[in-house]
């Protein structure tokens, strides 16, 4: 049976209280979280803030989960959000039921009939967007930007390896940077240097739009390997002249 959708709400409320018991982050009561079963192409769930409020979106093939599977996964979305770890019985919970073989034949039919059309999400082949912003924002920015939507570009951009989109509240990673070949490090800097944009607004002077003001710029220097960092722009620059001297 599915749950009723108060009833899911109570159990992430449940596992808000038990995680994050000084209450210091997050301390939603129903009425301040949203959870909405989702057909995601494939094994996904997200959990999200905005506005202070938290939206969690579950697989759709988890609709007819039992209550301690719901109940495990509300943790494990939590820990994540919080970034802490997630208790290792509720991650045991959810593993056995999200790998159990009758899930996993769900889970492929839904990927191949709804395609790969709809949804990108921050979880690469190598690296995970939403653990990189949370370790980020831990360590720049006292945990206070507020997150926004992560996504892996769908295509592999070299031109833009990274944006912030304001209006929609987005920081696109360009999958080209989801590879082993390029060190986490890079990676970071590109999302920090887009989270920046988020605590650094545009200014506009004389009806200008500027994005990388003097805080910005001066801000983003004190990223650890700024330097080398810069050095591996000019590399992947490097690259894609390359590719389009081959296409030529
Ligand atoms: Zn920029």
């Amino acid at each position: 049976m599915p749950q009723s959708n108060l009833h899911l709400k109570k159990v992430f409320c449940d596992a808000f209280r038990q995680l994050d018991r000084g209450g210091k982050q997050f301390q939603p009561d129903v009425a301040g979280i949203e959870v909405k079963f989702y057909p995601y192409a494939g094994l996904h769930h997200t959990i999200r803030v905005r506005a202070g409020r938290i939206f969690v979106r579950l697989s759709d093939l988890f609709q007819t989960a039992p209550p301690e599977v719901i109940r495990a996964l509300a943790f494990l979305l939590v820990a994540r959000l919080l970034s802490r770890k997630a208790p290792r019985d509720q991650e045991r919970i959810y593993r056995s039921y999200a790998f159990s073989p009758q899930l996993l034949r769900a889970s492929d039919i839904a990927r191949r009939q709804r395609g790969r059309k709809v949804i990108s999400s921050a979880n690469g082949e190598i690296y995970d967007l939403e653990r990189i912003f949370a370790k980020l924002n831990r360590r720049y920015f006292g945990g206070e930007i507020e997150k926004p939507v992560l996504t892996w570009s769908r295509r592999r951009a070299r031109s833009i390896l990274g944006h912030h989109d304001a209006a929609h509240d987005t920081i696109t990673i360009s999958k080209i940077l989801d590879s082993r070949e390029v060190p986490e490090w890079f990676v970071e800097y590109i999302v920090f240097h887009e989270m920046l944009h988020i605590k650094h607004p545009a200014r506009i002077v004389n009806g200008r739009r500027y994005y990388h003001t003097n805080a910005f710029r001066a801000e983003e220097q004190s990223f650890p390997r700024y330097q080398h960092a810069q050095e591996w722009l000019d590399h992947v620059v490097r690259k894609r002249q390359e590719l389009r001297a081959r296409a030529a």
